[in-house]
């Protein structure tokens, strides 16, 4: 029996998404206009109005992608496309998903806003100078930090500039309200939340609205061509649904959880560093073992049935420390050697009381060799 530990990563799907999913298995092109095309598209509408109406926005500005990672690229490539400042503002913690593709924008002047210690901006005065796009992720997932998003929005729009926020560790589990925020894209993926992997979303405002950077037969506002995925579509609104229903009851649970094992580690293992600090997501406990490294606690634990994660979302085979890390200003000694357990809503005391009992060895061992 393996104990998983790597929610943030990804979960398994919930019941309401396989029952949606099977239900819409057989729907056929949504875009046809002959009766079995009518009714995939009324499938197709009925998750589109119900995903506006859980996140805050209208049915027309939900777009579904492949991944998150495709909503944030279509954002962040297509806001740039859309811009005339060439500049772009985001920060140094950023999943690869944004940072790779800001990397790449071409000829874009890229300033990063600070961090401190707990991986939290610190100072969003960058953002009073205009640019093509401000983008910043809404909670961090390797520490789970959650970021100002309405300060940063706000001071984004002072200056007129557009904002891009990367929900993928928050929708699910923070309440989202895209109008009220007054974004003008988010990126979600449905396996975050217990809908399938291979399904995201982007909401976009109508105007200003990404490019496309890709092209066809005009699908999602011809944000996002491609016949669409229906089953998956409806799969992820009823996932998000039932997840956004259950998060008074399941921050609470998870968050008594994770400080249970936070409070556990600290008691019995000397020397813990501790890289999670509020406000961050009930989910997540980020701590580094000085005198270990990562890859060797991950295989330690999993020989055990744990399943946990470095926390970093590149996996070169190189065991480096994370650039979240690095922008957090932790030394190469106390970072190479850390964990991120993402706790979520299978898990268990149990699971807790097992780490618990498992990880002080674990790591001697680790500090052994
Ligand atoms: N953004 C963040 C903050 C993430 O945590 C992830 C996945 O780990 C992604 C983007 C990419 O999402 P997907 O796996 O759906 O491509």
């Amino acid at each position: 029996m393996s104990r998983y530990f790597d929610y943030a990563a990804t979960q398994p799907m919930r019941q309401v998404a396989i029952d949606a999913w099977v239900a819409a298995s057989g729907a056929v092109n949504s875009g046809a206009q002959y009766a079995s095309g009518r009714r995939a598209r009324s499938v197709l509408d009925d998750a589109r109005e119900k995903v506006a109406e859980l996140l805050g926005c209208e049915p027309i500005e939900v777009i579904f992608t492949s991944s998150g990672t495709e909503a944030d690229n279509i954002a962040i490539q297509g806001l740039y496309k859309a811009g005339n400042t060439n500049r772009v503002i985001s920060t140094p913690i950023e999943h690869p998903a944004v940072r790779d593709t800001v990397a790449q924008l071409k000829g874009a002047q890229v300033d990063l806003l600070p961090v401190d210690r707990h991986s939290h901006v610190s100072d969003l005065s960058l953002l009073d100078t205009p640019a093509d796009v401000a983008t910043c992720m809404w909670a961090n997932n390797e520490t789970g930090a959650i970021q100002p998003i309405a300060e940063f929005a706000a001071r984004a729009q002072a200056a007129g500039t557009p904002v891009h926020v990367d929900a993928v560790q928050v929708a699910g589990k923070l309440p989202i309200n895209f109008h009220e925020l007054g974004l003008t894209t988010l990126a979600a993926s449905a396996h975050k939340f217990g809908g399938p992997r291979g399904i995201g979303l982007l909401l976009a405002k109508r105007s200003p609205a990404p490019q496309p950077i890709a092209y066809g037969g005009g699908q999602e506002r011809g944000i996002r061509p491609g016949t669409v995925d229906v089953a998956s579509a409806s799969a992820l609104a009823a996932a998000l649904e039932e997840s956004i229903a259950e998060i008074p009851s399941e921050s609470q649970r998870v968050g008594q959880l994770r400080d249970a094992l936070r409070a556990g580690i600290v008691s019995s293992i000397d020397n813990v560093v501790l890289n999670s600090s509020e406000p961050m997501l009930p989910s997540h406990l980020h701590v580094s073992f000085p005198g270990t490294d990562g890859d060797s606690l991950i295989m330690l634990l999993d020989s055990l049935g744990i399943e946990a994660s470095t926390g970093s979302a590149c996996h070169s085979g190189v065991n480096r420390m994370s650039h979240v890390l690095e922008a957090m200003n932790v030394s190469e000694a106390d970072g190479i050697g850390s964990l991120r357990f993402t706790l979520g809503r299978n898990t268990t005391q149990e699971d807790v009381d097992f780490v618990l009992q498992e990880l002080p060895a674990v790591v001697a061992r680790a500090r052994s060799v």
